[in-house]
């Protein structure tokens, strides 16, 4: 079976090589694009994008600028497009970094639960950045930790229910021997159930 960073390579792939031209991949070619997807390092698609979505050489060719915002907007999931401010994905690079970071935060998730080895032994670490761009809700999830269930995917749907200007929270699974002695240091916290 292929594992979903392969599936996205090889639709990344299908999706470049359908939506330029030789002479088009040629003038991308030229400023430093191109299709990423045999490098061992491709992960997200959505991650390759957002690096060309913030390209300003690419800006400077407004339709093939175009075809890749596009591409971004096809792989937010539907119910989130009527957010979309195109304006703004084109603008705001905390604005438009907001979506990859939620693909990548439940693709964490996804692939943690898909390893079935995992299962009781690893819990995940919510992990936001924080600056002066951090929303304040945020805050409340610094350094927690919580086992893989409902009660994490309630909080996460509900904090990546609409865009949120400037969370960049990451998701982390980690094995229980590097939990458990950050957890009685205090660096790590457990999600307090009752604490919502
Ligand atoms: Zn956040």
């Amino acid at each position: 079976m292929l594992d979903n960073s392969k599936k996205e390579a090889i639709s990344h792939k299908n999706w470049f090589n359908k939506a330029f031209s030789k002479e088009e991949v040629e003038q991308l070619r030229q400023i430093g694009i191109e299709c990423k997807a045999d490098h061992n390092f491709f992960n997200f698609e959505i991650l390759d994008i957002f690096g060309c979505i913030t390209n300003r050489k690419l800006k400077k060719f407004e339709t093939l600028y175009a075809r890749f915002i596009d591409r971004y907007i096809a792989l937010i999931p539907s119910f989130l497009r009527i957010y979309i401010d195109r304006d703004m994905l084109e603008n705001d690079q905390y604005y438009a970094a907001w979506f990859f970071n939620r693909h990548s935060f439940f693709e964490v998730y996804k692939r943690a639960l898909e390893t079935p080895s995992w299962n009781g032994k690893h819990k995940v670490l919510w992990s936001p950045v924080l600056d002066i761009y951090t929303p304040k809700e945020c805050y409340l999830y610094a350094n927690k930790l919580f086992d893989m269930d409902d009660v994490f995917l309630e909080q996460a749907v509900a904090h990546w229910e609409k865009p949120r200007r400037g969370c960049r929270c990451a998701l982390l699974t980690v094995r229980e021997s590097s939990y458990k002695t950050r957890l009685s240091s205090g660096q790590y916290e457990l999600w307090d159930k009752k604490s919502t």
